[in-house]
């Protein structure tokens, strides 16, 4: 091996500001998440977590500043984009399952639309993709005949049929009944454990320490803190750190 340039991060955010209208809801972020990394954003509510996650999968414009996923800069529109959303699995708190099809279907259907993978072949992939985040059993059924945790699982590996290079959480367990959310949190460690990319907006806490590499801390559209979960957890520097941490621990 020869010292090659390091491989650009998966995610890098640079400068990045957003407003809804006058509301200034990202200011100036920068961010760097490399491959195999599992980034936790923490903030209070309405601090920008999930204006954060949107812009990354472009579902969002931003104002200003440069958002690249594996070295290459968002494209705008048109078929550029469907390859971006591709490359970004994305998963929400409201599972957003197609409630029509089974869960099978769901998680084969846009390989088909989308990659142009042959019927049989994204059938097989999903069914290999169900049975990662341990729900084969519920292959035939409807969204609406799963339980939550289940369903936030095929919400997972529908994402996953994609072969995406990062996988984006967006309070992926705060819809849950809480006997459900450490299946969730399991399957997602799995995941961080095979080396995806990951970047999780939570409020698990216990989720934060044991599977991220870094925690970013958001409050008032700022990253005010970007560091391991233990000085984060231990010793943080901001007083809005602090406030945020005596009331959620
Ligand atoms: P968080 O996910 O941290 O709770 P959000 O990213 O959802 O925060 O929101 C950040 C700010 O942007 C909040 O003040 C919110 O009210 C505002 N906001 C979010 N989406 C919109 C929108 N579509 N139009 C106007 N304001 C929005
Ligand atoms: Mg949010």
């Amino acid at each position: 091996m020869t010292a090659a340039t390091p491989a650009p991060p998966m995610i890098r955010m640079e400068g990045v500001d957003k407003f809804f209208g006058d509301l200034h809801v990202l200011k100036d972020i920068n961010i760097e998440v490399p491959a195999g990394q599992v980034v936790v954003v923490l903030g209070p509510s309405g601090s920008g977590k999930s204006t954060l996650c949107r812009a990354i999968n472009r579902l969002e414009p931003i104002n200003q500043g440069v958002i690249e996923v594996d070295g290459k800069p968002l494209p705008a529109e048109g078929k550029a984009l469907a390859g971006l959303r591709a490359d970004v699995g994305m998963v929400f708190q409201q599972f957003n399952l197609f409630a029509h099809k089974t869960i099978a279907d769901n998680v084969a259907l846009a390989p088909v639309k989308v990659r142009k993978m042959n019927k049989g072949e994204a059938r097989q992939h999903a069914m290999g993709l169900l049975e990662r985040v341990g729900i084969t059993d519920q292959a035939e059924k409807y969204p609406a005949q799963l339980s939550g945790g289940q369903q936030q699982r095929a919400a997972i590996a529908r994402a996953l049929a994609m072969k995406p290079k990062v996988m984006l959480f967006d309070e992926p367990t705060s819809a849950l009944d809480p006997e459900m959310v450490q299946e969730v949190l399991d399957v997602m460690t799995n995941l961080a454990k095979e080396g995806m990319t990951m970047l999780v907006v939570t409020h698990e806490m216990g989720f934060a320490r044991r599977a991220a590499n870094r925690v970013v801390f958001m409050s008032d559209g700022e990253i005010v803190e970007d560091s391991t979960p233990d000085v984060f957890f231990t010793a943080p520097k901001s007083d809005r750190a602090k406030d945020f941490l005596g009331k959620i621990l």
